[in-house]
């Protein structure tokens, strides 16, 4: 019926055409000669609106729309409103791809799309300023302009969770911390953030402390000299001289612990490990004696070594993380209780652990006791002459070895301590 009604105009058109010839013929005869030479005609006038059409969207569709009568103008009008659609459509689009562009320019980080072989699809204008990526790089692959190896390896491993800080290798004193996310069909977006000012204050705060513990070293050795002598020399006479001087020697110890505590943590951070194939089973059995004799011999040490596993390591900054634990696991619980010391293995890792019956720890203390200077009750650490750096240094040590340390904690049941080593850090 629609149909039948757009094309309405044109049936008029040729029952026109037809009365015409009818009047024609009546008059000179040869009707069928007439009709056929009008339907040629509106033929003609058809092709003409046709061709306008065609040049019309053959330039684009740009400029007017032809004027045309019957189903043409209707055409005509329908290529126009589609064209105004379209039109309207790329506005809204451009707008929005303008806003995205705008809104990715002000990101804190350089940001650049790459498809499924690493090739730059597109990069914000951070990327130009950090990594020097410009509208040219389009195309070429991102491991070309990066040319880091460790760079590759991120890449290649895609993993989302790990990050890389590397300099940039566009200005040499900008540090970038990488990160990717995988997203659409093989398709990922690299992050780049500048950690440069966060790097160099971290470093300096790690000189500033190191050059202040080293700066405490020489007048706290004067102090501990003075003392000494000041209590050879003390007869005893004056009580308030003699607590004076015990107390200074207390303090000056605890400063000295917080000096050595300090410059081991220093020492933790920057040093590249030298390690080599410890036997940690030995380091346990000499540890446990040692802590054995400071705590009187009372032998609260229950020593289980359940394997000689070996692991490859430094010595020396194993004994200071076992040795930590052990003495907090005696020191946070009472005289009476005892404490398990085990170096064993649990399928291809090998475990250091320290079980006590104390005082236990909250819930929510667990993360937070391995921060530096985190001590959990203040009025109960200040009994115990710690420095609140004792897990930090755990932590750091267990770190440089691959290990991580595990916290089980029950308030007034006691905790457990575990030092997991992966299966990479064995040696035989
Ligand atoms: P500190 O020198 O104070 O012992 P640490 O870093 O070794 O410093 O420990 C931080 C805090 O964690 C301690 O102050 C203590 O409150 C808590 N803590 C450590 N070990 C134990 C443990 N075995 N049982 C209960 N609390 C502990």
């Amino acid at each position: 019926m629609k149909l039948l009604w757009l094309w309405r105009k044109e049936l008029v058109y040729l029952a026109l055409f037809c009365i015409i010839a009818t009047v024609l013929s009546y008059f000179f005869g040869y009707f069928l000669h007439m009709l056929v030479i009008i339907l040629i005609g509106a033929l003609v006038y058809q092709a003409v609106l046709v061709s306008k059409l065609e040049a019309w969207l053959g330039h684009g569709a740009r400029g007017k729309v032809p004027v045309a009568s019957g189903v043409w103008g209707d055409v005509y009008y329908h290529f126009f409103r589609i064209k105004k659609a379209e039109k309207k459509r790329k506005k809204t689009l451009g707008g929005i791809i303008d806003k995205f562009r705008k809104s990715t320019d002000v990101l804190p980080d350089a940001a650049i799309v790459v498809g499924k072989n690493d090739e730059i699809e597109w990069a914000n204008k951070l990327a130009k300023l950090v990594l020097g990526i410009k509208k040219s790089d389009r195309g070429q692959r991102i491991d070309n302009l990066i040319r880091a190896p460790e760079f590759a390896v991120f890449l290649k491993s895609g993993d989302e969770k790990s990050t890389l800080t590397i300099v940039s290798p566009f200005d040499s004193n900008i540090l970038l911390l990488f990160k990717i996310v995988n997203y659409g069909v093989n398709q990922r977006l690299i992050i780049a953030r500048d950690v440069t000012q966060q790097k160099n204050m971290e470093m300096m705060r790690k000189n500033f402390v190191d050059n202040v513990s080293h700066e405490l070293r020489t007048p706290l050795t004067v102090l501990r000299g003075y003392l000494e002598t000041l209590h050879d020399m003390d007869d005893g006479h004056s009580a308030l001289l003699t607590q004076s001087i015990v107390q200074m020697n207390g303090q000056t110890d605890r400063m000295q612990y917080l000096v050595d505590d300090l410059l081991l943590l220093a020492r933790l951070e920057t040093k590249k490990n030298n390690n080599k194939c410890v036997d940690v089973a030995e380091l346990i059995r000499k540890i446990c004696v040692e802590s054995n004799i400071i705590e009187n011999n009372r032998n609260r040490i229950h020593l289980s070594i359940e394997t000689d596993t070996k692991v490859y390591g430094v010595e020396q900054d194993l004994r200071s993380a076992f040795t930590n634990l052990i003495v907090n696991a005696l020191n946070y619980s009472t005289e009476d209780k005892p404490v398990s010391v085990i170096w064993s293995k649990v399928a291809d890792r090998v475990m250091f652990d320290v079980v006590d019956e104390g005082e236990g720890l909250a819930e929510n203390e667990i993360p937070r006791i391995t921060e530096r200077f985190y001590r959990v009750d203040v009025k109960r650490s200040k009994k115990m002459s710690g420095t609140g750096l004792g897990l930090a240094i755990v932590k750091h040590v267990l770190l440089g070895h691959k290990a991580h340390l595990k916290i089980t904690s029950k308030q007034g049941k006691g905790s457990r301590f575990s030092c997991i080593f992966p299966a990479s850090t064995i040696c035989h």
